[in-house]
């Protein structure tokens, strides 16, 4: 297959088998937390003898660090193609990014969700209209239009996923956020599992709003985007009160003006500069390997989705019938396996890791299940995930697809 994009930390690690032999590991789980760049951990290492807090200051250290974070700033807007005055946000993940917006949206909101949604981007708003999944992608185009044609008046906003956390398959956000400004709604796209895989125009796309974790994205865990729209942002409460978010605090405790920059506004406390230089490293690496990084993943997704079909009793999960675009993540399940006894089973006999269970994204799961017929497949509503990135080799796709095989037979 194609070489290699970049290196991932740790690729290869042995792993200990139930039988006391080691393997190295065969990490099928990307969706969930993508090991780091190599890269990244060059820009750790190099950000840290200067590691200071940031805005407050005034040593040489602290302004290192406010210069590497504010860096890091445009790197991410870069990144997102946002336009020059978007606000970005930095959170701790997309769950936070997507409670952020939830907060700031303007009292009386509608918001507008497919039941397929994660849960993070699912759950955390005051009045939702919730759609059933859509059975192709111009459905879930018609279904939004006649959602936000009979929603009520006031300020409404459209949430969706740009790439599935469960089938890969990418929805069709331009479209989506052409209705929603037709309707003069707004658009929030959860871009999760999206920009580990391929480049996102938010500009060109018109998107209102981006969140994406950058724990999936090649970087440590506990740096986030909200990325979009600064006016709600700028009216909305600081979403934490307390230093940096304030611009004047009085001393009888009765006045304080917040910050009025949606970024200074929502970022209150000292925050997770390491995380963030780390988040924006990820982007420049990932920035210049759009091209190399879809062939091979098109290969890998070829390879694994053509040796399942191969495989009898094993049923992927797929929306939209999976042949449309996507991103390196298939879930499946074994007939007559549960879910965890397949994960465990990949793992201890065969030093393979992948995710078992509902995703987070449980009514969209029932859903594939109930379609595909599997539900009474033993599984008790779960699937098994695989999912891949920079440091997938071939070696592990056939190690997997090899246990798979042996697993089937030997229900
Ligand atoms: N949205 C999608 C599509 C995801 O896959 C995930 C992570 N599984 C999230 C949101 C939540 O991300 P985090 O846990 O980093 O907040």
């Amino acid at each position: 297959g194609p070489a290699p994009v970049a290196r991932v930390v740790g690729a290869g690690a042995p792993v200990p088998l139930d039988d006391g032999r080691h393997v190295p590991y065969a990490n099928l789980d990307y969706a969930a937390s993508a090991p780091c760049l190599e890269a990244v951990q060059e820009a750790i290492t190099r950000a840290l003898p200067y590691y200071s807090s940031v805005h407050r200051g005034a040593g040489y250290a602290s302004q290192v660090t406010t210069d590497a974070y504010e860096k890091a700033r445009e790197t991410v807007r870069g990144f997102l193609g946002a336009w020059q005055r978007a606000a970005v946000v930095f959170t701790r993940n997309t769950t936070d990014a997507m409670n952020l917006l939830a907060h700031a949206v303007p009292a009386g909101t509608t918001v507008v969700v497919f039941e397929t949604e994660h849960h993070a981007s699912l759950l955390p708003w005051r009045r939702a209209v919730r759609l059933p999944a859509p059975a192709t992608p111009a459905e879930a185009i018609s279904a939004a239009d006649r959602a936000l044609a009979g929603s009520p008046g006031g300020p409404r906003l459209l949430v969706v996923t740009a790439a599935s956390n469960v089938t890969g398959e990418l929805w069709p956000i331009r479209e989506l956020a052409d209705v929603a400004h037709r309707h003069g709604a707004r658009i929030a796209v959860d871009a999760a599992q999206l920009v580990p895989h391929r480049p996102l125009d938010m500009a060109g796309l018109c998107l209102d709003y981006v969140a994406f974790s950058g724990h999936k994205l090649y970087a440590p865990f506990g740096a986030g985007v909200l990325a979009g729209r600064a006016d709600w942002l700028r009216a909305a409460p600081p979403y934490l009160k307390g230093g940096g978010a304030s611009a004047s605090v009085s001393g009888h405790g009765d006045t304080t003006r917040w910050a009025p920059g949606a970024e200074q506004r929502h970022e209150a406390g000292t925050p997770n500069v390491l995380g963030v230089i780390a988040l924006a490293a990820a982007c420049e690496t990932l920035a210049t390997r759009w091209d190399a990084l879809a062939e091979r993943e098109e290969h890998l997704l070829a390879r694994l989705r053509s040796g399942l079909a191969a495989i009898p009793g094993v049923r992927e999960l797929t929306l939209w019938g999976g042949r449309g675009p996507r991103v390196g993540i298939v879930s499946f399940v074994v007939d007559g396996w549960s879910a965890r006894d397949v994960a465990l089973t990949l793992s201890g006999e065969h030093g393979i890791g992948v995710r078992d269970g509902k995703f987070c994204a449980h009514p969209f799961v029932r859903h594939l299940l109930d379609v595909s017929g599997a539900g009474c497949s033993g599984g008790e509503g779960t699937a098994v995930r695989a999912s891949f990135g920079i440091g997938t080799a071939d070696e592990h796709i056939d190690r997997l697809l090899a246990a798979l095989a042996r697993l089937a037979v030997a229900r």
